[in-house]
């Protein structure tokens, strides 16, 4: 696969866009702690600014946990937005910028409720939405392995790649362009009539559903069958004791028998 360009090239990928605000200004790091972070530093840049690292040393996921994010393979960036969204709407953005990264990456791709894409049983993507200022600016981070070959023996049952799935290379910069142009009309719609606007596919999308799961809260475990989304975007449980919803941030999903 020679034609595979080993970098990101930040016009490249603005010669693909159809957005207005989005990805309209990219800054591009060859390597840096966590994009999520560079994009901190940085709240005055102008919202839709996208950030960019070919290699991030401190990648991160929910929770703390840490993100792998070598060089060349993957996509790692985020995307700062600014907008007044009140910070119980905030998780919202996770799922619509999982619809976007679904109808962009194809081949399969569903959200396994809230924040990660899989193909088959195995993570191909992660989504974190960070605050920060207040509710004044919203950083999305989102990881996406594209072309890795393999990943270290921890993450081999739960991680995956488009080229492991697929068998093809894939140029990055089309795959960030094809995120940012189906990202940009979903926000749009999502503020501008809320997440119900879009709740039907993401309802379509999403394996979660109609399965049985283990939801791990502090360490803890409860078993249900999930039943459906809500309105906000939480996870609806029919469990022993009755019907819950989860939020995004506090609970982590998994199969009976495997992650997904
Ligand atoms: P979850 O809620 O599924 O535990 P997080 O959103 O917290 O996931 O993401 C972090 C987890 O993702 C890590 O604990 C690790 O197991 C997994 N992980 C780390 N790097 C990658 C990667 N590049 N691809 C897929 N999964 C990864």
């Amino acid at each position: 696969m020679d034609s595979i360009t080993s970098i990101i090239e930040p016009n490249n990928i603005k010669r693909l866009l159809n957005t207005e605000f989005v990805a309209r200004h990219i800054e591009y790091f060859d390597k840096t702690d966590s994009t999520n972070e560079e994009a901190k530093r940085r709240p005055h840049l102008p919202s839709g600014t996208l950030f960019i690292s070919d290699t991030q040393t401190a990648g991160k996921g929910r929770l703390g946990r840490k993100w792998e994010s070598p060089g060349k393979d993957g996509i790692w960036m985020s995307l700062l937005l600014k907008a007044d969204i009140p910070p119980d709407k905030i998780p919202q953005i996770t799922l619509i910028a999982a619809i976007s990264v679904c109808r962009a990456l194809g081949n399969g791709s569903k959200i396994k409720w809230p924040n990660d894409i899989v193909i088959g049983t195995r993570k191909v993507c992660g989504i974190l939405t960070e605050m920060s200022g207040g509710t004044s600016y919203i950083i999305l981070g989102t990881g996406i392995n594209v072309n890795n070959a393999g990943f270290a023996p921890e993450l081999k049952e739960k991680a995956t790649s488009l080229f492991i799935e697929t068998g093809k290379k894939f140029e990055r910069s089309e795959i960030i362009a094809a995120v940012m142009n189906e990202f940009e009309p979903l926000y749009k719609k999502f503020s501008e009539n809320g997440f119900s606007a879009v709740i039907d596919e993401y309802k379509n999308l999403c394996i979660t559903l109609d399965k049985d799961v283990r939801l791990i809260y502090r360490g803890a475990e409860i078993v249900g069958g999930a039943i459906d989304i809500a309105e906000n975007g939480g996870l609806i449980v029919q469990t022993q004791n009755g019907i819950i919803t989860v939020t995004s941030g506090e609970v982590s999903v998994r199969g009976i028998y495997d992650y997904v």
